[in-house]
């Protein structure tokens, strides 16, 4: 049993909690002042000021964690961080004015990252993802979720899938990685359309990974150009039968109702949602499906962004995460992400705090999470820091102390 103790700052995110992540108001941060947290292995068992602490917990191990704050475990719901190859000439080109067309023609795009990720091997995929994984945590995120989704053949995704169950065992227990299975992330040249990939290599791919135990959840890119409603709705029903959550990349380029059908599909999150509807809206408004905004592809790659605001204002379970990526967004600090666009979007430090903690924690499936209250798990973030405004107030200063 452990007992950290006098906090300046710990926010426990109750009354975020209580109200689901939506429509949060300043306050619902919860913070306690001078305060300390008792916990053992798996469970938070008290929360309050110091000077409060139960006679029960007074034998337990204790650390002083004055001019520090906590929140709980930032958790980064959206990455692609096993890959090969660099793509540092397509954003060059690309801010020396050349258009997608141009870029593609050129050798860019997906496929690029698809053919140095297939050249790799297993070892060298893990290795790159080590380092960037290291880096993720470096800034205090302690869940990363982790999609496959470069290889684009049977072989190849089998191989992706393999290094992130290794990424997640050597990582295991401080940072807890998510593993999702994204086969369906393009369709590779080798097919024609996506209901041939799909059925030749996703599905049974994903039928044997499930066997396998090596994935937690399914991923699709629903979008013209790439996967149908039908493929998604193919998709999930096969996802299901193996018990497997789903999420999807909903609505970027074009409004396709990408949304609702995550919505109806029960998705743990749709994701992006920069052309979402006002039915999409309501949809998820209405439902238990997590509105997940990547902002820092919109920045990246100078591209407008999701209607945020609406979506709060509206009752949306709003996340933000990384969407660390080596094409649209090779950028990996969530939480100075969240800093940077908290102000455009107008979220309040409630909403901002609970769309990388409370809000993406729940957009993976982690409910035991998100919170510092008593019965959840002991995942949380501590920052040397007098505050927590000054935490999003120093922009790219790394003040993450200790997890
Ligand atoms: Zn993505």
């Amino acid at each position: 049993m452990k007992h950290f103790s006098n906090f300046n700052q710990l926010a426990t995110l109750e009354l975020a909690h209580i109200k689901d992540g939506r429509k949060l108001l300043p306050d619902d941060l919860s913070i306690i002042e001078n305060a300390s947290i008792v916990f053992d292995e798996s469970t938070i068992l008290w929360v309050g000021k110091t000077d409060d602490l139960p006679e029960m917990y007074s034998t337990a191990e204790i650390t002083d964690f004055s001019d520090h704050c906590i929140v709980p475990e930032i958790v980064d719901s959206h990455t692609h961080a096993v890959f090969g190859g660099d793509r540092s000439s397509e954003y060059n080109l690309r801010l020396n004015g050349a258009d997608y067309q141009e870029i593609a023609r050129r050798g860019g795009g997906i496929l690029s990252s698809m053919n140095s990720t297939r050249s790799l091997s297993a070892d060298q995929l893990e290795q790159l993802a080590i380092t960037r994984i290291e880096r993720i945590r470096s800034f205090g995120v302690g869940t990363i979720e982790i999609k496959s989704g470069y290889g684009l053949d049977f072989e190849s995704e089998l191989k992706l899938s393999i290094v992130i169950d290794r990424l997640r065992v050597k990582f295991a227990p401080q940072v807890q990685i998510i593993r999702t299975f994204m086969a369906a992330h393009a369709i590779p040249p080798e097919f024609k359309n996506s209901e041939a990939y799909l059925t030749s290599v996703v599905i049974p791919l994903l039928i044997e990974l499930a066997r396998r135990k090596l994935i937690d959840q399914v991923d699709i890119f629903h979008e013209d150009g790439y996967f149908t409603s039908a493929d998604v709705t193919l998709l999930a029903r096969e996802a299901k039968k193996l018990s497997l959550p789903i999420k999807t990349h909903a609505d970027e380029f074009n409004d396709n109702d990408g949304a609702a059908l995550a919505a109806s599909l029960n998705a743990l999150s749709a994701d992006h949602l920069l052309k979402i509807s006002n039915k999409g809206i309501d949809a998820l408004a209405n439902s238990k499906t997590v509105g997940t905004l990547l902002p820092g592809t919109g920045l990246f790659l100078g591209k407008p962004q999701a209607p945020a605001r609406e979506l709060l204002d509206r009752g949306v379970k709003v996340a933000l995460a990384s969407d660390y990526n080596p094409g649209s967004c090779h950028f990996d600090n969530l939480l100075l992400l969240a800093s940077i666009i908290a102000p455009q979007f107008k979220m309040n430090q409630a909403e901002l705090w609970s769309a990388i903690t409370l809000n993406s924690a729940h957009a993976l499936g982690l409910t035991q999470q998100g919170a510092l209250l008593p019965g959840l798990r002991p995942r949380f973030t501590i920052f040397k820091a007098p505050s927590l405004s000054s935490i999003t107030y120093n922009w790219g200063k790394n003040m993450y102390a200790f997890q």
